[in-house]
């Protein structure tokens, strides 16, 4: 696999991070896939990272934590990259993500007008690079970026694997009981 700054230079050269660069964006990523794992999270990690490869941002897994099913790791990146700018288009951008983004976080990234994604390992369930769509190749999008993978994968598999390994070999958890509502008396109906 091309690295991020192994193309000739050109157009896009000057906007992505070199080799290096993009090793140490990926390492801080794997900083935050293994804080989210020590914190119960399923271990993803990212990193935005601005033209010149230097990181402007990080995010992790914290769906749980935050009760928010849209917290991945891509989605806080992105959104402390854009805070921290004032801007919700973080054109040019790179993000560096431990996994193959799922259909929101790469549809995320078109939104946020990114030039280049970079990522880990594939993600065969949720992956929308390649895996269970390809959705940068999608008509009608219109803005284009270049999405890669595999850097450091089997590093980013390896913690997906040893997050999951005791939960598999424990079983399946058992059921928990529906979440109730505050102030409704009977669980899914509406107080009269
Ligand atoms: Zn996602």
């Amino acid at each position: 696999m091309a690295l991020a700054g192994d193309q000739p230079p050109g157009e896009a050269a000057s906007l992505s991070p070199g080799p290096g660069q993009a090793l140490r964006l990926m390492s801080l990523a794997l900083d935050q896939a293994r804080l989210a794992g020590s914190l119960g999270e399923v271990p993803a990690g990212a990193v935005v990272a601005g033209p010149d490869g230097e990181a402007l941002a990080l995010g992790r897994n914290q769906v749980i934590g935050l009760s928010d099913p849209t917290a991945h790791a891509e989605i806080q990146a992105l959104r402390a990259a854009a805070g921290t700018l004032g801007n919700y288009r973080l054109t040019g951008l790179t993000l560096v993500s431990t996994l193959e983004p799922c259909p929101m976080c790469l549809m995320a990234a078109v939104h946020a007008r990114l030039a280049l994604v970079l990522f880990g390992a594939p993600e065969p369930k949720w992956g929308a690079a390649g895996s269970i769509l390809d959705l940068c190749a999608l008509p009608g999008l219109n803005h284009r970026l270049e999405v890669r993978g595999g850097l450091l994968a089997e590093e980013c598999a390896e913690l997906m694997r040893d997050f999951f390994r005791p939960r598999r070999q424990k079983g399946p958890p058992s059921p928990q009981p529906s979440p109730t509502i505050p102030g409704l008396a009977i669980e899914g109906t509406l107080p009269k």
